[in-house]
């Protein structure tokens, strides 16, 4: 059954909520779980994440972590991905995240970004003119 925009953005949302709740509890924590993802992969499983934001620049997007959970659950071919705010905004994936998603597996060009609210664009659209293609062949 193909999951409905609405739902991932709605579990996407979902993915911030106790993160949220932890956040406020913690000084410097403004956009700890701030944002979070949904995925659909290409077997029709559903991963969530959410963003990690420390002092000294580290932490990651919420891409990153829904990638890993596919990931860890033996699957890297994602049909559709989605990333809000925990207010229900949706956010295009940032270019480490575009890149990422495509390194994950090639076939993520072929992903369907929900790039706003009824907006969505293929991975294909977002990543441009690859550097891959332009590398030195002789060191692949
Ligand atoms: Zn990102």
């Amino acid at each position: 059954m193909e999951i409905s925009d609405k739902v991932l953005v709605k579990r996407a949302v979902e993915a911030t909520k106790k993160a949220r709740q932890v956040a406020e509890t913690r000084e410097g924590w403004k956009f700890m779980g701030y944002v979070g993802a949904a995925l659909v992969t290409e077997a029709g499983n559903v991963f969530t994440g959410i963003n990690i934001e420390l002092y000294c620049g580290m932490g990651f997007c919420a891409e990153h972590s829904a990638v890993a959970e596919m990931v860890k659950n033996g699957e890297t071919k994602i049909r559709k991905i989605v990333a809000t705010t925990a207010e229900g905004n949706v956010l295009p994936p940032c270019g480490r995240c575009r890149e990422m998603m495509y390194q994950i597996d090639e076939s993520n060009l072929d992903t369907e970004v929900i790039t706003g609210d009824g907006d969505r664009q293929l991975l294909r659209e977002l990543l441009p003119n690859n550097w891959q293609t332009h590398f030195d062949k002789s060191l692949k």
